[in-house]
């Protein structure tokens, strides 16, 4: 196979470096440019600032993972994750019940996102032909004289020319006014969500065995608003987040001491977690990050968009990180990307509008159902999906079922580890199940 020459990735979290890994079979050279500083350690980095916050590694996260890094799995566990039973050991409080525990086929990885991260880019590190480029800012893009193509990078104080380049810079991609300024608008599609996460690491105190290993209470909405969870991490320690839509939590109040951290877990709808951490030790500081809006750029539907360019991960969409499954979408997008190489590994120019395509499907069904739980709050604002009422009315069903039917859970926990489609939940026999619950309660 004939090598191109040189690709150039923007950003150097998860997204970057996974396309790192699927573009060096492609390309004879490929560059991250990441604006950070070389992590020395698994710890979090400002660059990821949500790295301070609970990241489950879903099903199908875990599963790709493995796909582009085989082995890393287990070099996961090595280093302190912990694997979990998707439905054994996640204890979920959910629209106001408990979901059912069983022992099913599925697992979850529980561990910091800079663990994570640290893994992926101790491989990324053997691969030859991937080389790292720390604290470097892309400011804008080069194009060619026509406009219609993008032919390398502006960094502040020189430029890189290159045959294809990757944005992976994230939610805070400057993509958009890059290509706005040289009149190629990108279609948005965005919701306000107000939501804040605040998290910190405990110790707990007691009994070793807890019976879960993850614990979820999700407010039931429109009325309440607060939720948390909390998780088991590396070296025995417990990351605890808790959320709140719609600017319901005091952030400055609960940023005061360890205390009115713990004070706000009192406010959840099960004290659960309060009862975990009230006689805990504290390990971090009290980390916030807000979510004030979820963002879709539909680079898929921009005709006009140069080519020589790619884009991926949080860049392209960023969904509600309470659902846990931005990572994953991003292990997706990799693996599809991947297929198209080597699809069209001789025409390596189509890859990116049959990539944005593609990744538009992968987004698709999940913005869809990440937005018609959004949309349970009045306060939310942005463009609703069609037939939300009936879509809120199936998914509540769903939900409630999960606490007594498993069958119904276990097809919906496929769907929420992205191991199935979302129709899945649409086969008769569900569909026969939601209408006999819902005839009975009348
Ligand atoms: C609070 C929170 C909790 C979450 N929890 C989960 C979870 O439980 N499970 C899950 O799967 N997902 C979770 N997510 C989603 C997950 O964090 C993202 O989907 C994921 O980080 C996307 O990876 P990315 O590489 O696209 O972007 P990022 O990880 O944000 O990486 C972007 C990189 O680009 C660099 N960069 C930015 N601009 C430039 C520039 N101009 N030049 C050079 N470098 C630049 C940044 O420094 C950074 O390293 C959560 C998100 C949030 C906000």
């Amino acid at each position: 196979m004939t090598l191109n020459n040189k690709a150039i990735i923007i950003g150097g979290g998860i997204s970057g470096k996974l396309v790192a890994r699927v573009l060096s079979d492609f390309y004879k050279e490929v560059i991250i440019l990441e604006r950070d500083h070389e992590p020395v350690g698994p710890s979090p980095r400002k660059g990821a600032p949500q790295g301070e916050h609970l990241h489950a590694l879903l099903h199908a996260g875990e599963y790709g993972l493995e796909e582009l890094f085989p082995g890393i799995t287990e070099d996961f566990y090595g280093g302190g994750a912990v694997k979990i039973n998707s439905t054994l050991d996640l204890s979920w409080f959910h629209h106001g019940v408990w979901k059912l525990r069983y022992d099913g086929k599925y697992s979850t990885t529980l561990q910091t996102r800079p663990h994570l991260e640290w893994h992926i880019e101790q491989y990324i590190k053997k691969i030859p032909n991937v080389i790292f480029q720390y604290n470097q800012i892309v400011q804008d893009f080069l194009f060619n004289e026509a406009k219609n193509r993008i032919i390398g990078v502006q960094l502040k104080d020189k430029s890189l020319k290159a045959d294809l380049v990757v944005d992976a810079s994230g939610v805070s991609s400057l993509s958009s006014s890059w290509l706005d300024k040289r009149q190629m608008a990108v279609p948005t599609e965005k919701v306000d969500i107000n939501l804040s996460y605040i998290s910190k690491q405990f110790q707990l105190s007691g009994k070793k065995d807890r019976g879960w290993k993850i614990k979820l209470v999700y407010p039931n909405p429109p009325h309440e608003k607060i939720g948390g969870t909390i998780s088991k991490v590396e070296d025995n320690r417990y990351i605890v987040t808790l959320m709140g839509y719609h600017n319901a939590v005091n952030d400055n109040a609960v940023l005061k001491s360890d205390e009115s951290f713990v004070e706000l877990a009192r406010k959840l709808p099960k004290q659960d977690i309060y009862q975990e951490i009230e006689n805990a030790t504290p390990l971090s500081k009290t980390s916030i990050y807000r979510v004030p809006h979820i963002i879709w750029r539909r680079f898929d539907k921009l005709e006009n968009l140069p080519s020589g360019l790619l884009l991926i991960g949080d860049t392209f969409c960023r969904i509600d990180p309470v659902f846990g499954q931005g990572m994953s979408i991003a292990v997706l997008e990799t693996l599809a990307l991947k297929k198209l190489l080597q699809k069209h590994h001789r025409e390596l120019d189509k890859v990116p509008t049959a990539f944005h395509k593609k990744a538009g499907k992968i987004i698709g069904p999940i913005w869809n159902m990440v937005i018609t739980e959004d949309f349970r709050y009045s306060e939310t604002r942005g463009k609703k999906p069609v037939g939300l009422s009936i879509q809120q009315w199936y998914a509540k069903k769903i939900f409630l079922l999960s606490s007594q039917n498993q069958y119904v859970y276990d097809s919906f926990i496929k769907v929420m580890n992205l191991v199935r489609p979302i129709t899945s939940l649409m086969k008769p026999s569900i569909i026969k199940s939601v209408l006999i619950y819902a005839f009975s309660r009348k």
